[in-house]
């Protein structure tokens, strides 16, 4: 199929990028990497009139490090440009575990760290990634600039807080706790498929090796990423083993709403979360452990 016909521009400064969305309101669509809105255009699933390209406004193409020691990515930075990193994924170690995770490097080549979290597909893994990690997400419109939590940030499936006239700017990870490890499990059909179920966690232990914080966040077991926060506390003060993991995953799954379609469903997809979540949550132990001795 070909895409129905839409007006192109391709501004290159961000306040040029915020006119137009200003101008077009919900007539116009951001293109990034295109790998997700080119094949809804393609399939008629989206009719834009208007596509506002974003690939020349390389003020949004950056990784920088932060004071307080985590790092701000600017939304049109390649997930592969992040992947290989070297600052992102020693301050944001759940971020290289993520990307590896994210389809095919082809498509990591295009695919922008931004575009992935503005489409909000609940089986995308750098969703999960911000909220496991209480990133910050930053929009702008002519009318200023909002800083949204990553766990407000997402409001159902493909759809996010976002207003018509908002352009995503960057997202801002904190520093991971010391004497951390952080770990991204999922299960897919084939290697680079979207996931059925999968689950983030970031891990960090007190000298005697019991947990000293832990952060859990969901992937596909509803419509947008979810912080298990009952889980996190039911395994803070005590080590992570297999006992704790296994009590702590299926916790975190009890109140959850998978969906069912032809993949699976919601029964089978809890258990591949609640599994996830165990073997996440004993890798980052593991690894919080290595780092620290
Ligand atoms: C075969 C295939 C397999 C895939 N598998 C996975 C997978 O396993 N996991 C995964 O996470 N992803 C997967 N993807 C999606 C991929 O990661 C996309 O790159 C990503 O979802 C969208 O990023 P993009 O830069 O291509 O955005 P685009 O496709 O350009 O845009 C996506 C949406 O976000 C909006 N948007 C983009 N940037 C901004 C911005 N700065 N501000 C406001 N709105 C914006 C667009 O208007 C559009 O609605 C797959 C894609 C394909 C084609």
């Amino acid at each position: 199929m070909k895409p129905p016909p839409f007006e192109l521009h391709r501004p290159t400064s961000v306040e040029e990028v915020l006119s137009l969305l200003a101008e077009h309101g919900d007539d116009a669509k951001v293109l990034a990497g295109g790998q997700s809105l080119i094949p809804l255009l393609n399939f008629r699933l989206a009719r834009p009139e208007v596509l506002v390209d974003i690939n020349r406004v390389t003020e949004l193409d950056r990784i920088s490090a932060s004071p307080d020691g985590g790092i701000s990515i600017g939304a049109l930075t390649r997930q592969a440009a992040v992947e290989a990193s070297e600052l992102a994924v020693t301050r944001n170690p759940l971020l290289g575990d993520a990307l590896r995770l994210v389809a095919h490097p082809q498509i990591r080549n295009r695919g922008t760290f931004g575009g992935s979290v503005a489409h909000a597909d609940p089986a995308a893994e750098l969703p999960v990634a911000i909220v496991a990690t209480d990133a910050t997400v930053s929009v702008r419109s002519r009318g200023g600039e909002r800083r949204i939590p990553a766990g407000e940030f997402f409001v159902s499936h493909l759809t996010t807080v976002m207003a018509d006239d908002e352009l995503l700017v960057s997202v801002d990870l904190p520093a991971v706790p010391e004497r951390c490890g952080t770990a991204f499990e999922e299960f897919a059909r084939r290697s680079g498929d979207y996931a059925l179920g999968g689950a983030a966690a970031v891990v960090a232990l007190r000298s005697d090796g019991s947990c000293a914080s832990a952060a859990l966040a969901l992937l596909g077991a509803g419509d947008v990423p979810i912080r298990a926060r009952e889980a996190e506390s039911a395994v803070v003060g005590r080590p992570i083993d297999a006992a704790s993991a296994a009590e702590a995953a299926r916790q975190a799954v009890r109140d959850t709403s998978p969906i069912s379609n032809m993949h699976g469903d919601a029964d089978y997809r809890r258990r591949v979360v609640e599994a996830m979540v165990e073997r996440a949550l004993l890798k980052a132990a593991g690894r919080a452990e290595a780092r620290s001795s």
